[in-house]
């Protein structure tokens, strides 16, 4: 065994072999894989091998298409047959909700490039004869899907990496892992130490006994998946002997469950609701290929069900049950990616459709460790993407809820009920008691709108316009004559200070640093290769001090970014104000009238110009107020310590009522938003795209001095932008808008995509924002936009549809 490698793999499953096959192929040959038992042993061996390429998000559905185009060449370029049988795979839809979220995958799977076909039920019962039609409204199908063989697609993988140099140690346990003085790992196992630069963790059930060797919590647990293989059935054994092909994969995501033939017979798998959480400490440390004992019982309503749409499966007898562990997470996606708080260490760990995702994850995290980056927007199986909050009680609870939910339908607007509510800021049960209808980001409990008086405070979900659309209309209108309140608790909140703080933030930022002190800048933090990382809301609040605001759903990620490009010389500290901090928003017209009736403080605008921030009270409570708002009106932040929110949320709710006071949600602030063109990161701000595609020019100084992804933003740019962010009005549209991830097309070909869209209350417009192609982005250019299968006519508009000029903001 060697003693010394670039990058260790512990994990000899589909993932971890992927991995390192992926090292080798970008010319790292000084690799090895560790494996405590035989390759496959864990939870690859028993795996249906299916490859479903259908996933709503785009990161997920880029990883899965990059997968199965691999995995078809993999037996030319290893010699070792994987099985592909590519045999199509088709959805059922039993209902208009489900249409629509297939017309809306459609719209991912067509900007991604991924094929998909829509059925008629007559269509479907020409391919799958055995399937019965009544009650289809339609389905889709995937031409490229299938199913393969997961051992031997290990084996393919372990054989290409071996011929690119990369060694592999079975029957090798991985027992500890230390950080050594020269900042390289130390890998103890069973048969030997290995120093290294890079640890990678691809432990499937075990990741989070791999994570304690480095005191690291991973979001992982698995929950108990069952499949059933018949007997085989004299129709299909007819056919196979007609030489007819396979039928495919047939999935009806409404009866939750996927089947397909498998030697004559046939193979059902049912996600249903009551599969248990397993390994919640770990399997056994002898664990090998091991299955769980079966429960039927469990799954009798989807085996009702498949026997309804496929009555041959009940006319033969069951020759075996599967019954074995499925790494999940608490939204069912998997964590690919570097580990916070430790540099050099990765994860490819919780992987629920592990045989689909293996490689496409392999290739990103080997571009991610060879390159310092991976090349697609990996913030949808980002690691950083839960916190502190999830917990072993928060995952169990979350985890079998992703499972259960692997076939609901996939509303935009969905909010899951699980292991909630957890965070809470100090007003929650001021908001609920005024109607608040919460939603969850990184666990902190949100009002995502207000029930008025009479109306039930509960959510509805659609990919429509939906109940509350009325009630979110009512609240953009009072910030635009009024004044709202908004709840913004969860922003991430930090302080970086020290005599080393501004040139290191200067470094880390494409915009100049506000000089005088309460001034606040919008600054972009690039990767390096120019595309746009982090969104800072940053206010100087001392020579040495600067109050960073960003992104509560990043907030990990986010801080794990300052943190882990700071000096090591002491020079710049950190604070992490999120669980001290507190955030509501005050915003609208009489938001000054407002703030003059609680505070003492001048809120003119010569004594508190926009993009200023000040030390104030509140009633009796001391407040940071920076006068900036995602929502387009006069309006402030009102920063505080936790334990005076509900004083400060009371002062001003007293005051305000005969201004029009009212809460207003984070549906609201969407509407409000879009109509200013405000980019979000993970939308419009993406590693994708450079920096200037995403039109952030007057936040972008190349010639301030050197910062992160200065120079590859120059030369992206002298190469040539693909891409150009635009504002669009959406026509005709009577019950639905954009959600993101629309096709836009001109003359009939794809020339871009929508990144969100929503209904403007203020302007009364259906409004869209959209990268596309730069010859397709002059203002008044008319294109075609696809909603839920319906192409609309769109117009390429002027940014900031809504007060162009910044008049209200300055007002
Ligand atoms: C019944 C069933 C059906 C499934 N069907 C499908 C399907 O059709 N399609 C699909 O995409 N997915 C399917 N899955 C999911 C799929 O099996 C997993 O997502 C996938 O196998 C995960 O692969 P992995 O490499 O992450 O983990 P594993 O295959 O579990 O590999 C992890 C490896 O790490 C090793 N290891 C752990 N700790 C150490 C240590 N300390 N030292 C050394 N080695 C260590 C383990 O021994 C193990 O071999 C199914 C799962 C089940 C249970």
């Amino acid at each position: 065994m060697k003693g010394h490698a670039r990058v260790v793999v512990i994990g000899g499953g589909a993932v971890g072999v992927s991995t390192l096959y992926h090292l080798t192929r970008k010319g790292w040959s000084d690799v090895v894989l560790v494996e405590r038992k035989e390759l496959t042993s864990g939870s690859t061996w028993h795996a249906a091998g299916l490859l479903p390429l259908f996933n709503m998000s785009y990161s997920v559905g880029q990883i899965h298409k990059y997968s199965v185009a691999l995995y078809q060449t993999l037996e030319a370029e290893t010699g070792q047959n994987v099985g592909f049988s590519k045999v199509s795979n088709i959805r059922l839809a039993l209902n208009r909700d489900r249409m629509d979220e297939y017309h809306q995958y459609a719209g991912v799977a067509e900007t991604i490039g991924v094929e998909v076909e829509f059925l008629t039920p007559q269509q479907v019962k020409e391919i799958w004869p055995l399937c019965n039609a009544e009650g289809l409204v339609g389905a889709i199908r995937h031409p490229e899907d299938g199913y393969i063989q997961p051992a031997d697609l290990t084996q393919a993988l372990a054989r290409g990496a071996r011929q690119g140099g990369a060694e592999i140690y079975r029957q090798t346990r991985v027992m500890g892992i230390e950080r050594k003085p020269s900042g390289e790992w130390l890998v103890r196992t069973d048969k030997g130490a290995i120093t290294c630069e890079h640890v990678v963790s691809a432990t499937g059930n075990f990741a989070r006994q791999t994570g304690a060797m480095v005191s690291l919590e991973i979001p992982v647990i698995p929950v108990e998946h069952q499949y059933i293989v018949t007997e085989p059935h004299p129709e299909i054994v007819r056919r196979h002997e007609q030489g007819m092909p396979e039928m495919g994969v047939l999935r009806e995501s409404d009866g939750s469950w996927y089947l397909r033939e498998e030697a004559g017979g046939l193979l059902l798998g049912p996600y249903e609701k009551g599969a248990p959480c397993c390994y919640t400490d770990g399997p056994r440390e002898d664990a090998e290929y091991e299955l769980f004992q079966d429960d039927l019982e469990r799954l009798t309503p989807h085996i009702e069900a498949a026997i309804n749409r496929v009555p041959a499966f009940g006319e033969v007898g069951v020759k075996e049950v599967y019954n074995g562990a499925i790494p999940y997470t608490p939204d069912g996606s998997p964590i690919i990616g570097p580990a916070w708080g430790l540099r050099n260490f990765w994860l490819n760990e919780g992987h629920s459709f592990g045989i689909t995702a293996a490689g496409g994850a392999g290739w990103q995290l080997a571009e991610w460790i060879v390159e310092g980056e991976p090349t697609i927007d990996m913030l949808g199986v980002e690691p950083r993407r839960f916190g502190d909050y999830a917990s072993k009680a928060y995952l169990r609870n979350k985890n079998e809820e992703a499972y259960a939910n692997v076939f609901t339908i996939h509303y935009p607007d969905e909010e899951r009920a699980a292991g909630r509510p957890l965070r809470m800021a100090p007003c929650y049960d001021r908001m609920k008691a005024r109607g608040a209808v919460f939603g969850q980001k990184l666990g902190w409990e949100r009002p995502n709108w207000f029930a008025p008086e009479g109306v039930p405070q509960e959510d509805h979900w659609s990919f429509r316009r939906s109940k509350w659309f009325g009630h979110v209309g009512n609240e953009c209108r009072n910030v635009a004559e009024n004044v709202g309140l908004l709840d913004m608790t969860a922003f991430a909140k930090a302080r970086v200070s020290g005599p080393g703080a501004e040139a290191f933030l200067d470094h880390l930022v494409a915009n100049r640093l506000p000089q005088k002190i309460g001034r606040v800048n919008l600054c972009h933090a690039l990767n390096t290769r120019g595309g746009v990382h982090s969104e800072f809301t940053i206010m100087r609040e001392g020579p040495e001090s600067f109050y960073l605001v960003s992104a509560g759903a990043w907030q990990r990620l986010d801080h794990d970014w300052v943190t882990k490009h700071m000096p090591a010389d002491g020079s710049v500290q950190f604070q992490n104000l999120t669980g001290a901090m507190g955030v509501l928003v005050v915003a609208g017209p009489k938001a000054r009238e407002l703030l003059q009736r609680v505070s003492g403080a001048d809120f003119s605008n010569e004594a508190f110009p926009w993009l200023t921030g000040k030390e104030i009270d509140i009633g009796l409570a001391p407040t940071r107020a920076l006068r900036v708002n995602f929502v387009g009106e006069l309006g402030w932040e009102l920063h505080h310590g936790l334990e005076y929110q509900n004083h400060i949320f009371d002062a001003l709710m007293e005051a305000g009522a005969d201004l029009g006071l009212k809460p207003f949600g984070i549906r609201a602030m969407d509407s409000l938003r879009i109509e200013k063109s405000y980019r979000l990161i993970g939308t419009e701000l993406s590693i994708e795209y450079a920096a200037y595609e995403s039109g952030l020019e007057r936040f972008v100084h190349p010639n301030k001095g050197d910062f992160i992804g200065r120079d590859a933003l120059v030369r992206w740019r002298e190469q040539g932008l693909a891409n150009q962010f635009v504002t669009l009005e959406v026509h005709d549209t009577t019950d639905a808008d954009a959600l993101g991830n629309n096709p836009i097309y001109q003359d009939g070909k794809l020339v871009g995509r929508a990144t969100g869209g929503n209904y403007g209350f203020r302007l009364e417009k259906s409004l869209a924002l959209a990268m596309v192609r730069p010859e397709s982005s002059e203002l008044g250019t008319e294109l075609e936009m696809d909603i839920l299968g319906t192409r609309h006519r769109v117009t390429v508009i002027p940014e900031s549809p809504y007060d162009p000029e910044n008049q209200r903001l300055r007002s």
